[in-house]
């Protein structure tokens, strides 16, 4: 079929680029002079066009090209489909054995999320030394080799959240660690993820900033960072953990998501948290989630139902396109047609939000008749745990909810909860980012108990507060 291969001779700026690179030699100059004085670039012979894109990534701006109609898109995948091998499928849910000897370990955070990625089955690591995510690089650099993996120290963060993308296309699972001012600069990386639906995970051990800050001290500062941190906008899943147990399984849990829903997805962890040792169960067996590839599906959404499409490898022999421009879903560049941009980019937002339900995971605590909710997240829900137990002995009517997905954030039952008239707390150890989420769902009373000072937060603080209003 052929393609509508459209220029705008007003903004042609005579480079020849297309002349010149069109591998089918589909343009040419014409007798006719254009609005700027140049001669128009004619299209010849459009049903030769293969739809590489090239022409339309070189020029600068003034030659757009109309993606396949959806059934011309689909036909041709499945001709495509019927030449290749079926069983060349792969992908979804299996079992597998523990790396470890099942049983009980005493390790620290940053160790539980090194063992829980190698388990999950992370081959690739890529990240520059930041403290307090520095032994994660350290033990990666151990271990990857003996595993068959591959481990790069790079030059910066950049170029770390870079080498992880390429290599998830490569085929791996892939993961890079950093902090606060690392975290940052990857954010292009991120949004490049969200736009070329690459899963990976990013481990962002949180320390008392801005900028450098308290290097070595915890805090939870980068919370709404970790969802709004990047250009575009769309919806990501992050997860904080308040144990290094579930910091183990967390790990997993976030490499499952990143490849069933090809996203990136971020773990948070806390300068706290990463030091922290304690004791850890690993089972006999694991339930992990390969990214799944059907021979000759599209690469890319948006999906009929707005699940994960079929994601092939550089090398299997699809005609693979990987761009952060918006794109169909063959991966070709389609820069000019708002609707075009206006699907992926909804989509993108409900391949996540059209599963909130069952992404949304939260420890519950004596919340049936509490006048007061408590809402801590990560290392602050140890704090808030006790205190509200203790408030508890003490005849006061307190809960606790610590939401270990942040995002998709819990939206649904925090309006549940609100519906009995409760007092919202929310402890957490920086100014009060999600004390702000919180004030936004609901019109109950929100008390924020900010501690930006790169401490834990003192159980006995949240239980004065509980019990006499003092913070
Ligand atoms: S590449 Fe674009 S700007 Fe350059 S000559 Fe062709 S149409 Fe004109
Ligand atoms: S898409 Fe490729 S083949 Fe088609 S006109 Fe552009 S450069 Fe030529």
């Amino acid at each position: 079929m052929p393609r509508v291969i459209t220029v705008d001779h007003s903004l042609c700026r005579g480079c020849n680029l297309c002349i010149e690179l069109c591998p089918k030699s589909i343009f040419q100059d014409s007798a006719e002079i254009g609005p700027a004085g140049l001669r128009v670039k004619e299209v010849i012979s459009p049903d030769n066009c293969t739809g590489c894109g090239l022409c339309e990534l070189c020029c600068p701006g003034a030659i757009s090209i109309d993606p396949l109609p959806d059934e011309v898109f689909t036909s041709i995948c499945a001709e495509q489909k019927d030449r290749r091998v079926e069983t060349n499928a792969r992908g979804g849910w299996k079992e597998i054995n523990s790396l470890l000897t099942p049983g009980r370990y005493f390790m620290t955070g940053n160790d539980a999320i090194v063992e829980a990625a190698l388990a999950a089955g992370c081959r690739f690591f890529a990240g520059y030394p930041i403290t307090p995510a520095n032994e994660i690089l350290e033990e990666m650099s151990r271990r990857m080799k003996g595993l068959g993996g591959k481990f790069i120290q790079a030059e910066d963060e950049i170029a770390s959240v870079f080498m992880m993308l390429g290599a998830s296309w490569a085929g791996l699972k892939a993961m890079t660690a950093t902090a606060g001012p690392g975290f940052a600069l990857m954010q292009e990386g991120l949004s490049l993820a969200d736009m070329a639906e690459v899963p990976c995970v990013i481990v962002n051990v949180q320390r008392a900033g801005p900028s450098t800050g308290q290097a070595t001290r915890p805090a939870a500062m980068d919370m709404r960072e970790a969802r709004y941190g990047s250009h575009g906008g769309v919806q990501r899943i992050v997860l904080y953990p308040d144990s290094v147990q579930e910091t183990f399984d967390l790990t997993i849990e976030s490499f499952n998501l990143a490849e069933r829903f090809r996203v990136p997805v971020i773990l948070l962890s806390d300068g706290y948290l990463s030091h922290l040792s304690e004791k850890v169960e690993i089972g006999e067996r694991l339930r992990v989630y390969d990214r799944v590839y059907i021979p000759g599906e599209p690469a890319f959404g948006p999906t009929p139902d707005s699940s994960a499409p079929s994601m092939p490898r550089f090398g299997d022999g699809e005609d693979l396109q990987v761009t952060g421009s918006t794109h169909d879903r063959s991966g070709k560049r389609s820069t000019a047609d708002p609707s075009v941009q206006e699907n992926l980019v909804f989509y993108l937002d409900r391949k996540i939000l059209s599963r909130r339900e069952e992404l949304v995971d939260c420890e519950e605590m004596l919340l049936d008749d509490a006048e007061v909710v408590v809402v801590a997240f990560g290392t602050a829900g140890r704090s808030a745990k006790w205190a509200v137990k203790e408030a508890r002995k003490l005849g006061r009517a307190v809960g606790l909810l610590r939401p270990r997905t942040v995002y998709p954030f819990p939206t649904q039952r925090i309006m549940e909860l609100s519906r009995s008239g409760a007092k919202f707390v929310v402890p957490e150890m920086s100014q009060g980012q999600m004390s702000f989420v919180i004030s936004q769902c609901i019109a109950n009373e929100v008390v924020p108990l900010p501690q930006p000072n790169g401490q834990i937060i003192d159980p006995r603080r949240i239980l004065g507060y509980l019990t006499e209003g003092a913070w």
